[in-house]
């Protein structure tokens, strides 16, 4: 008997209270207790998203609410600006230009973060005159690198275009005041940071973008926003289509164990144990992708893979001993591996991953002091 416990970026570890809630009877999805299971998530989801605005759930993947954020808001020919830093930013702007926008591309260099300086030059340019909306991946889960989002709300503020955030692997892991930062739209998926199984994802709307949705022209049906807020506001709550039950009762829990530790612990506990992490895998003799504190993501840890030694051996090892770690994406495949410390983690699960680490390098000839990595990282641990 083998488990496979997730240490990847999504979907995480599910806690046996959301699994325990899942199991309970099917309810049907016209009934007043639907109504009042939905209105409680839904006042459940403002707090993690920290906002008054509206905030919808629909049955799909994180990349459905990518193409919803899209249709949305927008019509074929606007121009729109996206930071990329990596394979979520291209995959963002690639949507939008199937619909038929003008996206202006920002970065492109994976592993570093798009600035504030950069989208308010951007902006401020001829290229940029005209741009209706920015686009941001707030944690790139491609890389391991998080952007700031506050200070790209000030330049979206002061060029008064409508500021859109991907928050599929961050929402509950880094903090994100959506109405604090004017944040008008953000989106999110159950499986990542919300411990609960794929299937969910989440838009949260803000006055401005319910004014750009009734100018929006891209086609849109499942995805209607504004359809959804209709059946949000019922006296019974409800969705336009079949929602999915089961999930929702399992994100209820999920959310209530968040609002119980409380949501500025859990920012805590996620910078606390991604230091904890680093220091483990330096202390290892491993190198880290994203050298730069500043930006180094509290969910997901990149670690280069050194010379001679093949990414899909050491990912395969962990698969052979229990525990799941990711690969690289795109450009960086074969290059690196990704570990996710997000949602139900502990210093435990960081510890054990520590030591799979360096059996996984022993047993390709390379031998890792993992002793002093594990003195250390319970040291920052403690500390921290
Ligand atoms: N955006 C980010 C930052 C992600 O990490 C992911 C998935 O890992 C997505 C979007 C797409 O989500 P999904 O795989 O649920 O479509």
């Amino acid at each position: 008997m083998k488990s496979s416990f997730l240490m990847t970026p999504g979907p995480t570890q599910v806690p046996s209270q959301v699994s325990l809630a899942m199991a309970q009877e099917i309810i049907h999805h016209r009934v007043p207790a639907f109504g009042a299971l939905l209105k409680d998530i839904t006042e459940k989801l403002q707090y993690v998203f920290q906002t008054q605005n509206d905030v919808l759930v629909f049955p799909g993947a994180g990349t459905g609410a990518m193409e919803g954020a899209i249709v949305n808001f927008f019509s074929p020919g606007d121009k729109v600006a996206f930071g990329i830093i990596g394979e979520f930013g291209s995959r963002w702007a690639k949507i939008a230009e199937i619909f038929g926008l003008q996206p202006i591309r920002l970065g492109g260099e994976w592993g570093k973060a798009v600035t504030a300086q950069d989208i308010d030059l951007l902006l401020s340019s001829e290229a940029g005159k005209d741009v209706k909306g920015v686009f941001i991946t707030h944690n790139e889960t491609s890389t391991g690198v998080y952007s700031d989002l506050k200070s790209i709300g000030e330049v979206c503020q002061k060029h008064n275009v409508l500021y859109l955030v991907d928050a599929v692997s961050s929402l509950v892991a880094i903090d994100c005041k959506t109405d604090l930062w004017g944040i008008d739209v953000v989106i999110t998926a159950s499986q990542k940071a919300l411990m609960t199984p794929p299937g969910l994802c989440f838009f949260s709307v803000s006055k401005k973008g319910w004014e750009y949705n009734q100018e929006a022209k891209c086609p849109r049906y499942y995805w209607d926003l504004a359809n959804a807020l209709k059946s949000l506001k019922k006296p019974t709550p409800e969705n336009p289509y079949t929602p999915a039950v089961t999930l929702l009762f399992g994100l209820n829990e999920a959310l209530n164990m968040i609002k119980q530790e409380g949501l500025e612990n859990v920012f805590k506990r996620h910078l606390q144990l991604s230091k904890m992490f680093r220091t483990g895998v330096e202390a290892l003799g491993l190198e880290l992708m994203v050298k730069d504190e500043k930006i180094a993501s509290p969910a997901v840890t990149s670690i280069m893979i050194p010379e001679g030694i093949e990414a899909g051996k050491i990912t395969g090892f962990f698969r052979n001993n229990g525990i799941v770690i990711a690969g690289g994406q795109g450009q960086l495949k074969g290059r690196i591996i990704r570990v996710g410390h997000l949602g139900y983690v502990d210093a435990f699960d960081i510890s054990n991953t520590l030591i799979t680490l360096g059996r996984a390098f022993k047993s390709q000839g390379k031998a890792l002091n993992t002793e002093a990595a594990l003195n250390k990282a319970w040291e920052v641990y403690e500390h921290e």
